[in-house]
């Protein structure tokens, strides 16, 4: 860990605009805040990232990028180089009564949506509430009851491990329900930018994501440290709802090692502090048994470990 920390400071501290920090607690980058420690760069502009990814593929060392960290899980000693982007933004740059307008990967998707609602976009109430950077939202396709981000992208930038900067357009059948094909799996892409298409207006929409809001604040443990849903809703012909069924089997409120199940919402495990992801695969493999048993039906994982 030590000769890797070392290979590191070697190689990355003179990348400009960006900042290398070593042995650090990552645990503050993700909403679960699991225990963890490890490497991470925090990364400020395109440049500095074509330079970045390179020197990291050259020198076969792992990364995974962090957006909001909001579907993300790292284990207690944390072995790839964790990229956090935080590009400079401009809302004065941007026009949003254009037919399209982009925005940077690493805004969060709250700000995308109340500046959305400021112009009366149409649409953007589907991905209101969701805690997400527009890289993480994208990866994911976040989205609620009411729709999902996939239906008002148009592209997106990315930079590959040579430093070479391309342009993806969405196509049919790369976004399916909680997932999407739009970076091939491995290939160490990042996203800079985001492409929307403007879909109309809708003078209600406002009001909508505030009603929203408050529907989330009521059903959801929003003040605590989690990862959202566990697990995702098993889709086989019929939705069964992963929180549901944890609730029929009487689990709200279950406690182990710092990681409760939400008396909220059945779906989310809170966390007190100090439980590393070895803590929380236990309870997360002990409650897909006990579903499996009860209910004959496998729940895949939500959040990604
Ligand atoms: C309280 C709460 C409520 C939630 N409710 C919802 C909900 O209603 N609907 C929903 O869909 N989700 C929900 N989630 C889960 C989470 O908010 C979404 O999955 C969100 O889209 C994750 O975005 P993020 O930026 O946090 O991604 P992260 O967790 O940081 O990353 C997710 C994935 O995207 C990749 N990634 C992130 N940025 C980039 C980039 N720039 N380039 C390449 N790869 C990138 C990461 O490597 C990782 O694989 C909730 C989570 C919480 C904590």
């Amino acid at each position: 860990m030590e000769k890797e920390s070392e290979r590191l400071l070697k190689l990355l501290s003179n990348i400009v605009d960006t900042k290398l920090e070593i042995n650090r607690e990552l645990s503050l980058l993700t909403t679960m805040g699991l225990s963890s420690v490890g490497n991470s760069v925090e990364v400020y502009t395109v440049e500095a990232l074509k330079k970045l990814l390179p020197i990291l593929s050259q020198n076969k060392i792992p990364y995974r990028v962090i957006g909001r960290g909001a579907n993300t899980l790292l284990p207690k000693f944390c072995t790839e180089l964790i990229i956090v982007i935080k590009f400079q933004f401009n809302e004065a740059s941007v026009d949003f009564t254009k037919e399209s307008f982009s925005l940077p990967a690493s805004l969060l998707l709250a700000k995308a949506v109340s500046m959305a609602a400021n112009y009366k976009l149409k649409d953007w109430d589907k991905v209101a509430g969701i805690p997400a950077t527009l890289g993480g939202a994208v990866v994911t396709n976040a989205g609620t009851s009411r729709g999902e981000i996939s239906e008002l992208l148009l592209s997106v930038t990315v930079i590959d491990t040579a430093g070479v900067q391309k342009k993806i357009m969405v196509e049919e059948g790369m976004f399916s329900y909680r997932n999407s094909t739009i970076l091939k799996q491995g290939e160490g892409e990042v996203i800079i930018e985001v492409e929307f298409k403007n879909v109309g207006m809708d003078d209600t929409v406002s009001d909508k994501i505030n009603k929203y809001l408050e529907e989330r604040k009521s059903s959801q443990p929003l003040d605590k440290k989690t990862c959202g849903c566990v697990f995702k809703n098993y889709e086989g012909g019929v939705t069964c709802r992963a929180g549901k069924y944890i609730d029929i089997m009487g689990m709200k409120g279950f406690k182990t090692k710092n990681l409760a199940i939400s008396l909220k919402h059945a779906n989310f495990v809170e966390h007190t502090g100090g439980a590393s992801l070895d803590d929380f695969l236990m309870l997360n493999i002990f409650v897909k048994d006990e579903l499996r048993q009860h209910f004959g039906i496998t729940f895949e994982n939500e959040v990604i470990i």
